[in-house]
Formats: C-alpha cells, sequence, structure tokens
C-alpha cells in the first residue's frame, strides 16, 4: 500500500509561524514533491470544542481563518482533500470503539495532555478548589485523534514534536485493536521536521511553544508592520545589555527564528557582510553585534518567506463562499472513505449483526422448535 498524510489543526485562531515550520511547510513539500495515494489535511473543530464548550463562535469564525490559511500557505485542493472534522460523524463511532480499549491511566500518563491541562487550568484532583474541573471530552481527545488517523488509514502524520505522545498512543490503539479484532488498521508515522527548532518553535516570548492560547505568536496573516513590531520586541539574551557585551545565541528566540527561516541567498539579498548564519552568531558570541541588526535581518527574511502567503491570501479572502465550497467537497469526499474503514472495524467487532446472514440462520436453526 501507498502513503497516504494527514494532518489538520484546531481552529482556535489563525495559524502562526510554529504551525508552518513544524508541520504547515512539509505538507506543501509533501503534497508537490512526494509520491502518495492521497492526501488528508482537515480543521479540527470537534478537538477545538474540548476545551472551548463555552465559546462555539470563537471555533466557528476560526474555520475559515484555517482554511485561508492552508490555501495561502500552497495547499491545493485539486491534490489535497481538506474536510472539516464534525463533517464526519463515523469519526464519532470509532472514538466510542477505540475509548474501550484505552484505560485512565494510560491517558493519564499523556505528557502533552498533562502540560495543556496545566496550561488551561484543568485539573483530574478532587473539585475542592477555584481550578476548572478537567472536561472528559478533553481528556479523552487522544483517543479521538486516533480514530482521525485510523478513519484514512493514514500511513504518514507531518506534525511537530507535541504530536509524538498522540502518535505513540495511536499506534497502541491500532495494535490493540488488530489484535482483538481483526487487522483492519493502519500503524502510523510520524513525520517530524528535519531541522530541529521546527519541532517545538518557541514563542517570541522566549516560552517553550509558539501557541495560539499563549498569546505569543507572528501569525502568517499578520500584517507586515506588526510582524515588524514583533520581532522588535521579541526575547534574546537578557544579559547582552551593551552591543559590546558577549551574547548568547542558544535560547535566543532572534536566532531560533534564523535557524529556523534562513534559507541560501538569503545573506547575499539581504545582509551581504555576512556569509552565513555561524558567521553571524560567532559574531554576537564575541560581541560586537546589536540586537537590532539581527532583528532587522530575521525582518527581511520573515518578509520574504511571508509576502507570498499574504497575497495568496487576499485572493482566496475575495471568495469566502468558494472556500466553503471547497470544504464541503472534501468534506463529502473524507466521509466515504471514513465510512468504509468504519464499516471494515464493524464487521471485525462482529456487530455488522444485519449483514451476517450466517449468523441469522445459524439461529434460526438452534431456535426452531
Ligand atoms: P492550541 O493552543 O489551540 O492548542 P496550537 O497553537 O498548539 O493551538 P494546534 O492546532 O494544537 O496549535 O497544532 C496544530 C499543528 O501545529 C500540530 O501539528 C502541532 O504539532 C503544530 N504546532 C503547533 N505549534 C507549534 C510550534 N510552536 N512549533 C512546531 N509545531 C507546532
Ligand atoms: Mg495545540
Amino acid at each position: 500500500m501507498g502513503r497516504i498524510i494527514l494532518t489538520g489543526d484546531r481552529p482556535t485562531g489563525k495559524l502562526h509561524l510554529g504551525h508552518y515550520v513544524g508541520s504547515l511547510r512539509n505538507r506543501v513539500i509533501i503534497q508537490n514533491t512526494w509520491e502518495y495515494d492521497r492526501m488528508f489535511v482537515f480543521i479540527a473543530d470537534v478537538q477545538a470544542l474540548t476545551d472551548n464548550a463555552d465559546n462555539p463562535e470563537k471555533v466557528r469564525q476560526n474555520i475559515i481563518e484555517v482554511a485561508l490559511d492552508y490555501l495561502s500557505c500552497g495547499l491545493d485542493p485539486s491534490k489535497v482533500t481538506i474536510f472539516i472534522q464534525s463533517m464526519i460523524p463515523e469519526l464519532h463511532e470509532m472514538t466510542q470503539f477505540f475509548s474501550n480499549l484505552v484505560t485512565v491511566q494510560r491517558l493519564q500518563r499523556n505528557p502533552t495532555v498533562k502540560s495543556e491541562m496545566a496550561q488551561r487550568g484543568f485539573h483530574d484532583g478532587a473539585e475542592d478548589d477555584n481550578r476548572r474541573g478537567l472536561p472528559v471530552g478533553f481528556f479523552t481527545y487522544p483517543i479521538s485523534q486516533a480514530a482521525d488517523i485510523c478513519a484514512f488509514k493514514s500511513t504518514t502524520v507531518p506534525v511537530g514534536a507535541d504530536q509524538e505522545p498522540m502518535l505513540e498512543q495511536c499506534r497502541e490503539i491500532v495494535r490493540s485493536f488488530n489484535t482483538t479484532y481483526a487487522p483492519v488498521l493502519v500503524e502510523p508515522e510520524i513525520y517530524l521536521p528535519a531541522n530541529m527548532v521546527c519541532r517545538r518553535l518557541p514563542g517570541t516570548d522566549g516560552k517553550a511553544k509558539m501557541s495560539k492560547s499563549l498569546g505569543n505568536c507572528i501569525y502568517l496573516s499578520d500584517d507586515p508592520k506588526e510582524m515588524e513590531a514583533k520581532v522588535k520586541s521579541m526575547f534574546t539574551d537578557p544579559g547582552h545589555l551593551r552591543v559590546e557585551d558577549p551574547g548568547k545565541v542558544e535560547g535566543n528566540c532572534v536566532f531560533t527564528y534564523l535557524d529556523a527561516f534562513v534559507e541560501p541567498g538569503d545573506f547575499e539579498k539581504f545582509w551581504p557582510d555576512y556569509a552565513s548564519l555561524d558567521e553571524v552568531k560567532d559574531h554576537y558570541r564575541r560581541g560586537g553585534l546589536g540586537d537590532m541588526k539581527c532583528k532587522k535581518f530575521l525582518i527581511s527574511v520573515l518578509h520574504d518567506r511571508l509576502q507570498p502567503i499574504r497575497e495568496r491570501r487576499h485572493f482566496w479572502e475575495q471568495d469566502i463562499p468558494g472556500v466553503y465550497e471547497i470544504l464541503r467537497k472534501g468534506s463529502e469526499a473524507a466521509r466515504e472513505v471514513a465510512a468504509a474503514t468504519l464499516h471494515e472495524m464493524k464487521d471485525a467487532m462482529k456487530i455488522n449483526y444485519f449483514d451476517d446472514a450466517a449468523l441469522i440462520a445459524e439461529q434460526a436453526a438452534a431456535y426452531k422448535a
């Protein structure tokens, strides 16, 4: 069997540079250069509701933002099936069946869920303080995510490093299903960016992860002025007070972002004083290179990467009904695939009673007076 690619994003906000280098950029490369059977990209509104149940309007408004970000980054609906998670009810049936194969203890060990709970102020102890209790749907979202992956028999999931525990959990569910019932499902592989800094891009505040929920993002749709202002106030090395001081490159966001975005040719175009990023880093470490010069270079590089994305976004913004039509068609196509997989799963689980002529005949004979 060939490769089937699948990934998605939660419609909780516009997409940012972390999404871009962690997953989106790889998706476009895969779409344009790999050989694959099919590629699916979906907007995970059901998952977004697990921690936004009281704010459906936010989810509703952000579907179009995520779709516009996809199209503006170059995802091509003639090559990729783009769909909305809630339009595929089969996923919820699968989630229910999978939840019987996973223990509460196993879910509690998932490190991504743990850190996301802390980030959102959810707690799983007694409800005796002012923190919010943990919604069941949020706690079990790794199971629903396994259903998203399995429904399409995905082989390859291009995501950021925070998704590793989800993929591991999904693989366990597949193994458990296949050994308990029949070998129907496919174990997926995670596909991480080769460049380590892209696997978990930090926020502009230097915090571990750029994340919509943390408000430390540069969005793909930021206008040039917003992007510039964010870079200028970016976290660098707090010990690098005067230009002459030696500076630290590790943990310095400007250098992390340069590592993630610089391409061959950028120095020649935007900063001919240097031939490579290593030269800049050496100078910064020695002292004598100011933050602002480095930030200006980063602004030029980001501007160059983001301008074509902004232009394509502007194009698609003029045809919002057309974008919804792409999502509708994609959702219909995706649903057919998910329904076929669910059918196979139900056969394997022996809950296909009306199709099981042998069962009916056997019981009819046994009960006949
Ligand atoms: P939320 O705060 O609502 O969870 P998020 O910013 O974490 O939003 P998701 O929709 O959860 O974004 O993530 C979608 C995809 O983008 C996943 O594949 C995830 O690994 C990747 N991703 C998100 N943030 C980053 C980041 N900072 N660096 C690398 N990859 C990222
Ligand atoms: Mg997230």
